[in-house]
């Protein structure tokens, strides 16, 4: 792209205007032990090394709890226990009796949403109203949307009977720690399947709180188990024979370790992986809608999403005045206390991803781009990320290509809709992307021609437990969500009926 303006005129100072007073959330509602252990075959079961690990406050560094790290020996006991349940239990349940065991969980989680954020944002460092507007409803919903479908697979797979694939092992990420559970869990359940879950090491929490939501509910003992440790927890459950489905959300190298391991065996698996979105906008896009649709495609839960908006793809003749009111918008960004409700950009999740921030922050200076970050002040504690655009990037550069995984924006520009399109599909992955324009032929003609698996069109971020989400190329593969998010979890044979 062309060389920015070094010009341009000086961001807003929005300081002393626009400082609100502080309005946190309060912590009571959410009571911790001092020490989670596994969760198998219905009970908190200690681990077999007694090891574990301390799950951090990012906001803070300091401890909320310690949780029990699963060995090998562990995943076998969860798997073994999932195989029971299976056997004896899940597999012949009636579908409308797991369907209302899904409506419990999904009221219980209703009941204690508010719980369920503020602990979500203290142990993943995500801004209160996020957690509390976006990450509980939506996993509610997801287990709504699934209870719903238990009971009606013949109508999902019209001319075929459907029996559950087995025991499922779920790995999944730190960025969205419960909607994650919900996306894995309400889906396999529905079809009757059991299950075995692993969360990310540095968010453990709220999955052991749905725990305890799952002995409530009477779930039977067995149906779900969490196992919590590291890397090597979740390779474990990859490698264990006794598991017949593995669904994994995460990076790209471990989703590509993952097909490595299970190649020759006869699991089934979904990879949900990372991603490296272009938000297209066109010169006749509402401008000032369009920076808002950006500010949220990157700067949602801190741009630990792999479906962000990481990638700015600018139409030349309006980058000034976009560029300029997007610099005005970012210094509004209040950055801090994750359970402050006027907090628009929590913590990093934890002190590791920060330095792959930051590292990337060093790549993009080395490779020539301009850094522009707004000019806030950041706590003394804690990880923290002021919101962050690289200018002046061009295609070849690592910060255009390479998922950050932070709130740090790559801009582009471009001249013509093709060569929007092709700049666009030129990256490895093909997760998502998004179209700002007046005009709904390009946004036809664009949203077709881009190779991702969900395109948003004047808006960004939008999820709904009906909707498909999955990726191409390195953004993996396999879809959840919606009637889509079914397919992996049963095995369909056809009844002869409906032919001619
Ligand atoms: P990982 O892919 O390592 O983590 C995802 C999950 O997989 C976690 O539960 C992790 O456990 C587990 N895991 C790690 N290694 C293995 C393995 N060999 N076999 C099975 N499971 C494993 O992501 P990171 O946390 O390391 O983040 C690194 C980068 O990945 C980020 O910077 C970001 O770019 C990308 N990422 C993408 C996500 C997405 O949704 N697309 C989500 C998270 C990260 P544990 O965390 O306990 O080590």
């Amino acid at each position: 792209m062309a060389k920015s303006k070094k010009k341009s005129s000086p961001p807003l100072q929005f300081k002393g205007i626009w400082d609100y007073a502080p309005a946190p959330e309060s912590t009571d509602p959410v009571q911790l032990r001092d020490h989670y252990d596994l969760f198998i075959g219905g009970q908190f079961v200690p681990a077999s090394s007694g090891k574990s690990f301390p799950s951090i406050n990012p906001a803070t560094e300091k401890t909320l709890a310690t949780v029990s790290e699963a060995n090998s020996k562990d995943v076998g006991r969860a798997v073994r226990a999932a195989r029971k349940a299976y056997e004896g239990v899940w597999s012949k349940t009636k579908p409308a009796e797991r369907g209302k065991y899904l409506f419990r969980i999904a009221r219980l989680i209703q009941e204690r949403s508010r719980e369920l954020a503020i602990l979500e944002s203290m142990d993943g460092g995500k801004p209160i109203r996020e957690s509390r507007d976006i990450d509980l409803p939506l996993v509610a919903a997801h287990f709504f949307h699934y209870a719903g479908w238990a009971d009606k697979l013949d109508y999902a797979f019209p001319g075929k009977t459907t029996a559950p694939v087995g025991v499922a092992g779920q790995v999944i990420p730190w960025n969205f720690p419960l909607l994650m559970a919900a996306w894995k869990l309400a889906p396999a359940l529905a079809t009757g399947n059991t299950v075995v879950l692993k969360p990310a090491e540095t968010t453990s929490l709220s999955a052991l709180k749905l725990a305890e939501i799952i002995q409530d509910a009477d779930l039977p003992p067995g149906v779900i188990n969490i196992v919590t440790g590291a890397g090597e927890t979740g390779a474990s459950l990859v490698r264990h024979p006794g598991i017949d489905k593995i669904a994994f959300t995460g990076s790209t190298e471990v989703g590509k370790n993952i097909r490595k391991a299970l190649a020759g065996t006869n699991k089934r698996f979904t990879l949900e992986l990372g991603g490296k979105a272009a938000n297209v906008v066109f010169e006749d896009a509402p401008i000032d809608q369009a920076v808002e649709g950006i500010i949220n495609g990157i700067f949602f839960n801190q741009g630990h999403v792999c479906c962000a908006g990481s990638r700015l793809l600018l139409q030349e003749s309006i980058a000034d005045l976009l560029l300029r009111k997007l610099k005005d918008r970012m210094e509004t960004l209040i950055v801090g206390d994750p359970l402050d409700k006027n907090t628009d950009i929590g913590a990093i999740n934890s002190k590791a991803q920060l330095e792959t921030i930051r590292k990337y922050l060093r790549i993009g200076k080395r490779e020539g781009a301009t850094v522009h970050q707004t000019s806030c002040s950041l706590p003394r504690k804690g990880y923290w990320c002021r919101p962050t655009m690289f200018l002046d990037v061009a295609q070849s550069h690592q910060v255009a290509k390479e998922e950050i995984f932070g709130p740090v924006l790559s801009v582009l520009t471009f001249r013509t809709v093709d060569e929007a399109i092709q700049m666009a599909n030129n990256v490895p992955y093909g997760l998502s992307g998004g179209v700002w324009t007046d005009k709904g032929s390009k946004i036809f003609r664009v949203s077709n021609e881009l190779r991702a698996g969900v395109v948003w069109a004047n808006t960004f971020n939008k999820f709904d437990p009906t909707a498909p989400f999955g990726g191409y190329k390195e953004s993996g593969m396999g879809r959840e969500g919606g009637l889509h998010g079914l397919m992996p979890y049963v095995k369909l044979q056809s009844t002869g009926r409906g032919k001619g």
